[in-house]
């Protein structure tokens, strides 16, 4: 039993308007996700759409809702607001006290962040000093940063999965398609109780409202989910999809929206799952939950005045 997390920084649901929305344009088996959703189990997920604003005004941002999804913690609240970019100090707290990938390490439960880091990223003396909360996270769960050495070994992905960016930047790695990504992805799941990629060029791109690059990065994810999704034993494992806010929905602007996020899911305890996924912050405790890991309860919250 294992689940299978896959991160889209910045993918929201958008209206049925093909002009802005590329959700609504896409010829894609799982990203066609606009006006109405699939019902539940027709396609074998079932999709949620899911708050991001987490009740606090602003629009949602990155650290805080990444923070959420991985400790279940209302972070933009306890936070005093939405924040984006890097891993605040009170954000990292959070991390250390509640992150699913903490809560597993303690359990003793195997697990994994799939994303390789580059030589580039370890020299890089800004981004270590402002690291982004997936990073924080598995630092402060005592987990090892995978590296392109792990990549070789097709022990880790890079965040732009077909190496293509990598590439592009000089490094000397080989391209992988869609689904042969998707399906390594797997293979490493399989070894893990939880595994999770990050995948956060849909927010570059819903940034830079580059509708065009929108579509193919759909389609690229379309054939990266699927090879994952093929690779996985959806009679046993759970594979989710969620995202921290909504962006790459609406291309009319340059921001983040208050959309409410997809939150999809496969295998035979998808329904069951699913119900319990109102916000971002109801993943981290279903996922604990679906993995018999007992809720640490009041020995790790903090304090009602903090
Ligand atoms: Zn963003």
């Amino acid at each position: 039993m294992s689940v299978l997390f896959i991160f889209i920084d910045g993918l929201g649901l958008g209206p049925d308007d093909r002009e802005i929305n590329p959700l609504a344009a896409a010829s894609t088996r799982w990203f066609r996700l606009a006006g109405s959703l699939p019902a539940p189990g027709a396609d074998g997920r079932v999709v949620v759409a899911t708050d991001a604003t987490l009740g606090v005004p602003g629009l949602p941002q990155s650290a805080t809702g990444q923070t959420a999804l991985l400790t279940g913690k209302n972070a933009p609240f306890m936070a005093g607001r939405h924040i984006n970019g890097y891993c605040t100090r009170r954000l990292a707290e959070l991390l250390e006290a509640h992150s699913l990938f903490g809560r597993l390490r303690a359990a003793g439960r195997p697990a994994a962040f799939a994303n390789a880091y580059t030589p580039r990223f370890f020299q890089d003396k800004v981004r270590l000093r402002f690291p982004s909360v997936t990073t924080v996270a598995q630092r402060k769960a005592g987990m090892a940063l995978r590296t392109l050495e792990d990549l070789a070994r097709g022990e880790a992905l890079y965040q732009e999965f077909t190496n293509a960016l990598l590439r592009a930047r000089g490094y000397d790695v080989p391209l992988v398609s869609p689904a042969l990504a998707g399906a390594r992805l797997a293979a490493l799941a399989a070894r893990h109780d939880f595994t999770m990629f990050e995948f956060f060029q849909t927010d570059l791109c819903g940034h830079a409202q580059d509708f065009p690059r929108a579509l193919r990065l759909l389609e690229d994810l379309d054939g990266f989910l699927t090879g994952a999704l093929d690779g996985t034993d959806l009679a046993r494992d759970l594979v989710v999809v969620g995202s921290d806010h909504g962006n790459l929905e609406d291309l009319s602007r340059k921001t983040h929206t208050a959309n409410p996020v997809p939150t999809m899911v496969w295998g035979a305890a998808a329904s069951s799952f699913a119900n319990r996924i109102r916000t971002i912050a109801d993943l981290a405790p279903a996922i604990l939950d679906y993995l018999g890991v007992v809720p640490a309860g009041a020995l790790a919250n903090p304090p009602e005045n903090d």
